[in-house]
């Protein structure tokens, strides 16, 4: 029979000399719990646990016995992250024989998960010769043993090191539940253990109590402090604090705390311990309150810790950081939310749990729920938190990001002052309309439409909402995706865009070659040509989601009249077969390759309509790469090869009688949307920012004065590489709101 303390006072002093090789640990162990056999398997990459040093098996077994998670008695320990104390082993229908351990005369075992940080790093085992019971007393000391391993594996490097593994580039997203609304984009901080135990064993438990009741009462006045300086108004953030009260004073973990102490741990280790026991007993209850309460009590485990550490003030500021938490206890959010944060995600956060309440009260946007998202997350890592949509996009792709840039912007700039001209028609001074539309990528810019009073939705990016949720929605998903538009646009035109993927917009995980120049390689229609199940299968989604209604649909990337006409074909042989058939089906393309231009006649027969893409028309036409900053100034849209460029397409298409439209970034720029007005375009489309700004400066404009400014600017510039600055110049001249 071994005394749980004599172990633990062994341990301290092998400890204290430094860096404890594993071997010697696991003598101490088998010695003093009179076990012929102890061992500790380590985790490695790929979910194996391999044996890292044994007392009584094979020695020649280290490093080459394994077993993969879930396999044997060892696996099944790590897998379910529970003690198994098995007087039979080798009769457990789990049990998996390695005969290079040489352990056939061992009967009983009992196998202790070795965890750190939540995760399993390793399993320690105790056998012995005679079928054998373990008591309570003993498998508390393994487990006390298992924690000191866990640390010493993690410390020496032995285990796998995932928490440490490379960092992963990829977009991911999360869903979770909306606790509190709002959008924020910045980086990600992780709320984890602030603190890790220096010191496991302690020699003088009564000078370790002292502390531990010390810092409790330390933890106390400044948990009363905070809610004092920082409590957000209202009633239920005081019912939150009374409770939490509550649970802080219930000195019944605290006591258990002191039992630990008692056995040999120092007071850090104890508290550490008494909460993981919690821990793994709350979870294994499926009641959300006393889930939640586990929140709280992990809030107040931190504060005691940091309160024994010594280190309780020194937090650094984040601001605009959204933080990242398993589970997060109200003091806790009110601690971050002081130090900036600006979004939150709980992963076990429920909306009646204490932390939710403390956020709608601060008015933080909060995401529960979204699992896996902190195992994900790396430090460096930026995130757009959607919890409006209840969503969280970990590394978001660079246009997804774009996408909640402007949204944001949208609601900054409204509240800037131009919603008074929100309801007005967007008119020149001389009275020609114009139709501002919006771009839009996903469901969340909806609201833009009524916001910013745009006369329907220009380009629908469809492929933005797939990467946002990285992968292609199936038919049906789909088709509710489209339908939320078309249902938000009510009478006003949506035109939707056919998967623009490929190039910079890669789904994660698609297989995809290597391109040397992937803008201008396998990309957009391309794919969807070569791959039509796919763009069929969008092609039928967006027949259902019209249900009958009118249907506007064009292609990306169109760089041949072959290749619009094919594409046609597969949406009108797809149009025959969904009922009911769209009241109208306008069918066009986006100009986005300069080649198209060289064949306008025959194109024009064959289209409904054309929107000019100009960010990639400009990036193919000066052949400058559309994301490399240092290539942004040199080519300009106000210049002489562009505009007679878009010209000679206004003029080709109105004798067409085939309507025309803009709808890259450039026409939500007020000095480009005036020139592009007064070429000819009847109708922008534009990132949501934009429309009220372009619709103030066109109410200013006397469009047929401009007609002729533009018109002499354009013959007077022969060979100037921009004419942006004769035209600033007279609009300032004008006072036009630039
Ligand atoms: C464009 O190229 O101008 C366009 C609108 O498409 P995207 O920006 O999505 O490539
Ligand atoms: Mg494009």
């Amino acid at each position: 029979m071994t005394t749980p303390r004599r172990l633990l006072a062994r341990l301290r002093v092998i400890m204290a000399r430094g860096a404890a090789p594993l071997g010697d640990l696991v003598d101490v162990v088998a010695a003093e719990m009179t076990a012929e056999v102890c061992s500790v398997y380590a985790m490695r990459p790929g979910d194996l646990l391999e044996l890292a040093a044994t007392c009584g098996l094979n020695p020649d077994a280290i490093g080459r016995t394994r077993l993969r998670v879930g396999e044997g008695i060892v696996g099944l320990c790590a897998a379910t992250g529970t003690v198994m104390n098995l007087p039979d082993a080798q009769n457990h229908p789990a049990f998996a024989y390695r005969p290079e351990t040489g352990e056939e005369p061992y009967a009983s075992l009992v196998a202790v998960p070795l965890r750190r940080a939540s995760r399993t790093v390793g399993v320690l085992t105790v056998q012995n010769r005679s079928p054998r019971n373990y008591d309570a007393d003993e498998v508390e000391a393994l487990e006390t043993v298992a924690m000191l391993l866990a640390e010493v594996l993690a410390t020496s490097g032995a285990s796998d090191g995932a928490e440490e593994g490379v960092a992963s580039t990829l977009p991911r997203v999360f869903t979770g539940k909306t606790l509190a609304p709002g959008i924020v984009i910045g980086p990600v901080v992780l709320h984890g253990p602030r603190f890790k135990a220096r010191r496991l064993l302690a020699e003088d438990p009564e000078a370790e109590l002292d502390r531990l009741h010390e810092a409790a009462d330390r933890m106390q006045r400044r948990l009363d402090e905070l809610f004092a300086a920082r409590m957000p108004d209202g009633d239920a953030p005081r019912e939150v604090l009374a409770a939490y009260r509550l649970i802080a004073a219930d000195t019944g973990w605290l006591r258990r705390v002191g039992g630990m102490i008692q056995g040999g741990l120092s007071a850090e280790a104890a508290v550490q311990r008494v909460t993981g026991e919690l821990r793994d007993r709350m979870r294994r209850i499926g009641d959300p309150y006393l889930r939640e309460r586990l929140s709280d009590l992990e809030d107040l485990a931190g504060r005691l810790l940091s309160e024994l550490d010594g280190n309780s003030a020194d937090s650094p500021v984040v601001p605009g950081a959204i933080l990242l938490a398993r589970r997060l206890g109200p003091a806790e959010l009110l601690d971050w939310h002081a130090r900036g944060i600006a979004g939150v995600m709980i992963e076990e956060g429920s909306p009646a749990g204490h932390a939710a309440i403390m956020a709608r009260a601060l008015g933080l946007p909060t995401l529960g729920g979204a699992r896996g998202a902190v195992d994900a997350a790396d430090p460096e890592d930026e995130a757009v938190l959607d919890a409006d949509e209840s969503q969280l996009i970990l590394r978001p792709e660079s246009d997804v990001k774009d996408v909640y840039l402007r949204a944001l912007e949208a609601r900054i700039a409204l509240q800037a002052g131009w919603a008074v001209l929100r309801d007005k028609p967007a008119v020149t001074k001389d009275g020609q309309g114009v139709r501002l539309m919006l771009n839009v990528g996903l469901n969340l810019e909806l609201d833009q439409l009524d916001i910013t009073g745009a006369e329907g939705i220009g380009l629908f990016r469809t492929e933005i909402a797939m990467l946002a949720r990285g992968a292609i929605a199936d038919t049906a998903e789909q088709a509710a995706i489209y339908a939320r538009v078309l249902d938000a646009a009510g009478n006003r035109p949506v035109l939707f865009r056919t998967l623009d993927l490929g190039g910079d917009k890669l789904l994660p995980g698609a297989a995809v070659p290597e391109e040397e120049n992937p803008a201008m390689g396998w990309r957009s229609l391309r794919i969807g040509l070569d791959r039509p199940v796919l763009l069929r299968r969008q092609m039928r989604a967006l027949l259902l989601a019209a249900g009958g209604r009118p249907l506007q649909v064009m292609f990306p990337m169109v760089a041949t009249v072959a290749e619009f006409r094919a594409a046609r074909a597969l949406l009108e042989a797809e149009a025959k077969r969904v009922r009911p058939a769209p009241e109208r089906l306008s069918i066009g393309t986006m100009l986005e390759v300069p080649a198209l231009m060289w064949q306008l006649p025959a194109l024009l027969r064959e289209v409904d309509f054309i929107s000019v893409g100009s960010n990639d028309l400009l990036q193919f036409l000066f052949a400058a790469d559309r994301g490399n900053p240092a290539l942004s100034g040199r080519y300009d849209l106000l210049s002489a090869p562009v505009l007679d460029l878009f010209e000679q397409l206004l003029v080709a298409a109105r004798m067409a009688r085939v309507p025309v439209s803009l709808c890259g970034e450039a026409a939500s720029r007020p000095i480009e949307a005036l020139v592009l007005v007064g070429l000819g375009f009847p109708t922008l489309s534009m990132p949501a920012p934009g429309i009220l700004p372009v619709k103030a400066i066109l109410a200013e404009l006397d469009l047929a004065e401009f007609r002729h400014v533009l018109a002499s600017v354009r013959r007077n510039a022969a060979g100037e590489p921009s004419l942006r600055e004769a035209i600033a110049a007279w609009a300032r001249e004008r006072e036009l709101p630039l």
